[in-house]
């Protein structure tokens, strides 16, 4: 029997504002243990809590961007468990009236256009962090990220391979990034990703028991978590077993999913609405005034950049995958007119200098004024973009201006008619058996002639007028 993998992505996305969801510590990280608290986050009794209203607009602004409908009234629920790190013995959370819902995103999968829907997105605070103390010293606690808010953003079950949920992930993360509501960073947790996954024979239209994947930190572990998992729940239908509903975590030391806890369902945790906090009114005014903030989100610029500028699909999206390296692709496009060069060279030689040095787009040594000085010397041709690829680290590395350092290196095209001229007829008299083939018709010889010519001018020679001076003398 052959399955069809079904799956689920809840994203909790923390969010970038500078106090907590319902009290006004700091949400900075780093700092020392329980130094950011105060008696609302330390659950103190009869503390009361008090929204936070940029996590609300941030949500709010998330919300459109995914097509939400934004709820004209919203409401806080305590959701109860008992865990050391969450001090009221329940989190504030949303339940039957998140602040968004029914919303969707369009994904482009190995070329195929995909739609994942989004079934909610609802604010809630984060916990504290237990630390178990290695030297048999026992446990800790830790309640600075405690009241941290997050947003929870829940797909339909629409996703089907890995693949389709790593490119979920990655939109995602474009337009948390996009929106500054979130840094996106996986690995220091500041975007958590839970898959919940089943499988079904093929052909059938109920769906199988789920697992939730948690502790999933980076892209790659997504990958090899769905992929293992869906391993695992085959061979255990394949063998007649029956999966069971629980809560698996990736291991990536040792490449597996191993079990966390078993099932859990809703009412295990006797959700209510927090009588601490009524319920909230979001009005049309706000709405329309966060959606006037909202700019243009990475998949409409990612299609403006090929239709506009006609890159291909794929390099417009690394383009737009992040908006630093757009807006510093479209800087360099207003001070000249070149964006497949452009876009070229941005995505060889100057990510891969950023990448080597550990360096940002937004504090690149190089500003896009500079890129382009270089840029144009290529492309008027004083010299080759071979030269200009192999000159950049140094460039990079420096501040000496394009024009002088291509005249130190001695990287100047030779472009001289006379000089050219000169280089041709010396290469034509010592390959007299290939320039006798060309004659007789065999053009592919030509491309030989060329680099010949090249070689012995060491690179520097023009090749556009080698092969136009080559085709004028033996034609
Ligand atoms: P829970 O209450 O356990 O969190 P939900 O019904 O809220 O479960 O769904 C959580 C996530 O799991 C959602 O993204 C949903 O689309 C997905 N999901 C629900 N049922 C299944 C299933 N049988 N197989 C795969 N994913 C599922
Ligand atoms: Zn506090
Ligand atoms: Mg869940």
């Amino acid at each position: 029997m052959t399955f069809e993998t079904v799956i689920g992505v809840e994203v909790h996305a923390q969010l970038r504002t500078a106090s907590k969801m319902f009290c006004g510590c700091a949400t900075a990280f780093g700092l020392p243990a329980n130094t950011q608290t105060c008696p609302v986050c330390l659950g103190l009794p009869g503390a009361l809590p008090v929204i936070n209203a940029r996590a609300v607009a941030m949500a709010v602004r998330t919300g459109l961007a995914l097509r939400c409908d934004v709820r004209p009234v919203t409401q806080f629920a305590r959701k109860n468990y008992f865990y050391p790190d969450l001090p009221k013995g329940y989190q504030i959370s949303q339940y039957d009236l998140p602040v968004c819902e029914h919303g969707r995103m369009d994904l482009t999968v190995n070329g195929a256009a995909k739609t994942v829907s989004i079934r909610r997105a609802h604010l809630e605070e984060d916990a504290g962090k237990v630390m178990h103390e290695s030297d048999g010293g026992g446990s800790v606690v830790d309640l600075n990220r405690a009241g941290t808010p997050l947003l929870e953003i829940v797909t339909g079950p629409d996703l089907r391979t890995a693949e389709e949920v790593v490119a979920y992930l990655k939109a995602l993360r474009d337009v948390l990034m996009y929106l500054d509501v979130c840094d996106g960073n996986m690995e220091q947790g500041s975007l958590r990703c839970e898959p919940n996954l089943s499988l079904r024979p093929e052909g059938s239209n109920t769906f199988g028991t789920k697992v939730e994947l948690k502790n999933i930190n980076s892209f790659k572990f997504v990958k090899d978590a769905v992929t293992y998992e869906i391993e695992r729940q085959t061979r255990v239908l394949a063998e007649g077993g029956t999966v069971q509903q629980e809560t698996r975590l990736w291991d990536s030391a040792d490449g597996r999913t191993v079990v966390m806890r078993r099932k859990e369902d809703a009412h295990d945790y006797r959700y209510f609405p927090d009588p601490d906090l009524v319920p909230l009114s979001i009005s049309e005014g706000w709405i329309e005034e966060l959606r006037a903030t909202i700019r243009e989100l990475p998949d409409d610029r990612r299609r403006r950049f090929m239709r506009d500028y006609g890159l291909p699909a794929a390099d417009a999206g690394v383009l737009t995958g992040s908006r630093a390296l757009a807006d510093y692709f479209e800087h360099c496009v207003a001070l000249f007119a070149e964006p497949a060069m452009i876009s070229h060279f941005l995505l060889g030689p100057f990510l891969r200098e950023l990448n080597q040095s550990g360096v940002t787009v937004d504090s690149s040594p190089v500003p896009p004024e500079r890129l382009v000085e270089l840029l144009k010397l290529a492309h008027d041709g004083t010299i080759s973009l071979n030269a200009a690829r192999e000159l950049f680290p140094e460039f990079y590395a420096t501040t000496t201006s394009a024009a002088q350092l291509v005249e130190e290196k001695g990287l100047r095209q030779l472009s001289d008619d006379g000089a050219l001229r000169e280089l041709v007829t010396d290469v034509i008299e010592a390959h007299a058996a290939q320039v006798a083939q060309y004659r007789g018709g065999k053009e592919g010889v030509l491309g030989f002639l060329v680099g010949q010519a090249m070689k012995r001018s060491g690179g520097k020679a023009n090749p556009q007028k080698v092969h136009a001076l080559f085709k004028t003398l033996l034609s």
